[in-house]
């Protein structure tokens, strides 16, 4: 294989960047010529398909987002989008692509590799909810910007004595309210893959609030529902007053923590590797901290499912 390429699709998360650069180097280092697509697949169906030097990925592998940007599209979902694209990278004699993104981009990738065309996936959301692996891109830095908010959150909490009920991102996975709610000391998580009672939130409210607590912190999933109606109901439940703070976008962006850009990297490469060795249909992810390479069929039937023992241990440790 002499020319590949390399988009970014969906959601952008930190860490895209570093995998955008270890494809172009990799495939620079077997002699390949290996072209960025810009904006996604919207971009690949239009040409926005440009080569790719070893300078031109050069002073990425610490910036947020990515630098050939990201999109979605319906046309490309269907057959026509899809012969369009394919259509554009004949046009330039590309014979393999690599796709950065989420559940949805590698339906897309599963699309052009049934039509023949070579694709390998790379796990790209902060949302860390793609089967087949432990962690995905983006998912490591979206946990340290939460705890770092929660952090300076607590710092206003004590000084008033309140209460904040904590909206994060993750859809519908549990794994960045669980990871950054456990990692920054929460008194309650609550996460879509288990239900809550609110008996129990407030009853540690009120517990803690007998033994003096100046402030309480409680991390809700978006995926749970709105963080307003939490603090709705604790007020109907226990009379206690809360103050909401939804954290939004905030945790789509920033530096990629030396995990991401190291999972970037190493996702990256093999990528490259695998389309070398003429494999198609297969995303590249993390098991047991090794990479594992995944057919997209097992991550389209795979279910994530978060870790209960994290979760109990959360309980046991914000008593
Ligand atoms: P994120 O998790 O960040 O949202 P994602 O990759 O799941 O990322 P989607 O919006 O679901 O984001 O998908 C990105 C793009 O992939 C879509 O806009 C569409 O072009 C393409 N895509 C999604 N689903 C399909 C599908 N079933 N068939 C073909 N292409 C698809």
């Amino acid at each position: 294989m002499q020319k590949i390429a390399v988009l970014t699709s969906g959601g952008d998360a930190p860490g895209m960047n570093a995998a955008i650069r270890a494809v172009v180097r990799r495939g620079i280092s077997y002699g390949m010529e290996v072209y960025g697509i810009y904006h996604g697949y919207a971009g690949l169906m239009e040409g926005q398909i440009e080569p790719m030097n070893v300078g031109s990925v050069g002073d990425i592998i610490q910036r947020g987002g990515t630098i050939l940007h990201s999109s979605r599209s319906e046309k490309f979902k269907t057959e026509e989008g899809q012969q369009e694209a394919i259509a554009q990278l004949k046009a330039k004699e590309i014979e393999g692509l690599v796709v950065i993104g989420g559940d949805g981009s590698f339906r897309g990738a599963q699309n052009l590799a049934d039509k023949g065309f070579p694709t390998i996936g790379i796990p790209g959301t902060i949302d860390n909810d793609i089967p087949g692996t432990e962690v995905t891109l983006g998912f490591d830095t979206a946990v340290n910007t939460v705890i770092e908010a929660i952090d300076k959150i607590r710092d206003t909490a004590t000084s008033h004595e309140r209460i904040f009920v904590v909206e994060v991102m993750g859809r519908h996975c549990g794994d960045i309210a669980l990871w950054a709610g456990l990692s920054g000391g929460a008194e309650s998580i609550l996460i879509p893959e288990v239900d809550f009672d609110m008996k129990e939130v407030t009853y540690r409210l009120l517990e803690g609030n007998k033994r003096g607590k100046k402030h309480s912190i409680i991390i809700v999933a978006e995926g749970v529902c709105p963080a307003a109606e939490i603090a709705q109901m604790i007020k109907e439940e226990a009379g206690l007053e809360t103050r909401v703070t939804v954290l939004g976008h905030v945790q789509r962006g920033g530096s990629p923590t030396a995990f991401d850009r190291m999972l970037g990297s190493r996702l990256g490469a093999k990528a490259v590797d695998l389309l070398r060795e003429g494999q198609t249909g297969k995303m590249v992810g993390i098991q047991r901290n090794r990479i594992a390479v995944v057919d997209f069929a097992d991550v389209f039937s795979g279910k994530h499912s978060i870790d209960l023992d994290m979760y109990e241990l959360g309980k046991s440790l914000s008593i």
